[in-house]
């Protein structure tokens, strides 16, 4: 049997950083997007580059409203007629600039729910972000779970006990905190971004990593960086220099990734 085959779980993020995000999962039956927030076309591509087709699609699940994570939602989703889920307050806030959907691939995915879509079990959990009811997900299959977070300021008590110890991580890292601080970027927005409605700063990523990562865990990605306030360098030398300081067996038990704004990871079984 190949590896593709053992878990039944695999996962590609196609794209992510503060330019666009999106995230493919797959089983052995349903084949899901998490946010598109590139164009239908950008979208089509990656899809293509880990050998897979928008056509084969089953569902887009949707984080929360920004355009980094809804760009291509509402053209995918027409061409392909796909199913998309988001919370009802999200809904709202993103309906207008999906364009025309049939009432059909509308649905709701309430926040703090476990949904079965084909054979993956989804959680959906609340993040701390400037969105209007963002929340992330998790996914299960066969005992495996892959967990995405980021876009959130701040990572609760609550976030870390639930969850901790999955078989793979999707985290944020998304500015260097120096870069950011004598960045170009007006007062305001440095603000919003350092706020605990912002986002997760290479330290801050890597402190909630140190505590949620178990004895299962096996794969860490490294995502949502910001194109004028990060490096991959830089975000990975403090992931690795916190994770080394906790003792977290970081490239021994577990191994930390990359990902792009414009290359996908390559398909990885959970
Ligand atoms: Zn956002
Ligand atoms: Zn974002």
């Amino acid at each position: 049997m190949s590896e593709n085959q053992q878990t039944g779980l695999r996962v590609s993020i196609l794209a992510s950083g503060s330019s666009g995000n999106v995230t493919y999962v797959e089983s052995d039956k349903t084949k899901l997007l998490v946010d598109c927030g590139l164009s239908g076309k950008k979208a089509t591509n990656l899809l293509h580059q880990v050998d897979r087709k928008p056509e084969e699609l089953d569902a887009i699940l949707v984080t929360h409203e920004h355009r980094d994570h809804i760009h291509g939602v509402g053209v995918l989703a027409r061409r392909y007629n796909l199913a998309i889920y988001a919370n009802e307050k999200t809904w709202k806030a993103m309906e207008p600039h999906l364009g025309k959907l049939d009432v059909g691939q509308k649905h709701i995915f309430d926040m703090d729910r476990t949904m079965t879509i084909g054979d993956l079990d989804v959680s959906s959990f609340a993040v701390s972000h400037d969105a209007v009811h963002p929340q992330f997900y998790t996914f299960h299959k066969n005992n495996k779970q892959f967990v995405m977070l980021t876009d959130t300021g701040y990572v609760s008590d609550r976030l870390r006990g639930l969850l901790k110890d999955a078989d793979a991580y999707l985290i944020e890292s998304n500015h260097d905190l120096g870069m950011l601080r004598m960045g170009r970027y007006p007062w305001s927005l440095k603000q919003r971004i350092l706020g605990d409605k912002g986002h997760l700063s290479n330290e801050d990523g890597a402190l909630a990593l140190a505590e949620l990562i178990g004895d299962r865990t096996k794969r860490v990605y490294l995502g949502h960086l910001s194109k004028e306030n990060n490096l991959k360098a830089i975000a990975r030398q403090t992931a690795e220099d916190i994770l080394i300081r906790r003792d977290t067996g970081v490239g021994e038990a577990f191994e930390l990734f990359d990902t792009d704004p414009e290359e996908p990871v390559p398909l990885f079984s959970v």
